[in-house]
């Protein structure tokens, strides 16, 4: 039975994509099979993975609005053990499309419970937004992960996705807790970094990860690639980073 995991942050920019796509990658790496689903209409785990987001005739799309099965619309990545629910483009108009639908919030939750057995992992890549995608998502999950950018305005914002995660778990998903929080993007080298890492702790507590992910330039190239880092260059910090993230999230030290 697969343990889901939603990376959620209204915020644009603070890592969720390649946290998703690298911690999918880290964790099928150590014989886990995992499933990757891309809820964002941008499709940059799409793409990240190395499918084409433009020509993909599979999609998130067709399971949430088509009612297609969500079985035939998954793909077998490139990574051993590696699975891909894509997006594209036709998924930005999902969310004005989902208002309509009858159980809209539960559409995902619906179609992950038929592959759940399959799968020792999922994890869903949300749009920067807390839109009816992102409720999808975190009504479907088991716990989510915040990675929060270590830059100016890091904790803002933050009130709204816990409020937005309590109403969830009020309403929609009772069994939803907080996975943990990544802190992403840091940099030893300047005061502000540190200062975030302390308010964070602070507020987070023991939620926080131990692993912080330090900025590393062979993780923005990565993308561009289709590959994970731990494809594209194993032996950079990036790789190193995540590797030990997704030990800490396995729980093996
Ligand atoms: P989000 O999905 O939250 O919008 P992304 O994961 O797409 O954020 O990251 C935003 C940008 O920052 C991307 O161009 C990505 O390649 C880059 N990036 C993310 N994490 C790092 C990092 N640790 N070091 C350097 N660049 C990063
Ligand atoms: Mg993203």
């Amino acid at each position: 039975m697969a343990k889901i995991i939603a990376i959620a942050n209204q915020k644009g920019g603070v890592g969720k994509t390649t946290t998703a796509v690298n911690l999918a990658a880290c964790i099928a790496s150590f014989g886990k099979k995992v499933l990757l689903v891309d809820i964002d209409p941008q499709g940059n785990a799409t793409s990240g993975i190395g499918v084409d987001k433009n020509t993909t005739e599979k999609s998130i799309y067709n399971v949430l609005i088509d009612e297609e099965s969500i079985n035939n619309n998954i793909i077998k990545t490139k990574y051993e053990n590696l699975f891909l629910l894509p997006s594209n483009i036709q998924l930005a108009g999902a969310e004005i499309e989902l208002v309509m639908v009858i159980s809209r919030e539960y559409k995902l939750k619906n179609a992950l419970d038929e592959v759940k057995e399959e799968f020792d992992y999922i994890f869903i890549d949300c749009p920067p937004s807390l839109g009816l995608l992102t409720l999808n998502a975190l009504t479907a999950a088991d716990t989510v992960l915040v990675p929060i950018q270590c830059e100016y305005y890091a904790l803002e914002g933050l009130g709204q996705l816990m409020n937005t995660i309590g109403l969830v778990k009020k309403h929609l998903n009772k069994a939803l807790e907080v996975e943990g929080v990544l802190l992403t993007m840091f940099d030893a080298r300047t005061n502000l970094s540190i200062q975030v890492v302390e308010e964070v702790k602070k507020y987070f507590k023991d939620k926080v990860y131990r692993t912080i992910i330090p900025r590393n330039v062979r993780l923005s190239e990565a993308p561009s690639h289709g590959k994970p880092i731990i494809v594209y260059d194993s032996k950079s910090k990036g790789a190193e980073v995540y590797m030990e993230l997704a030990k800490e999230v396995l729980g093996i030290d």
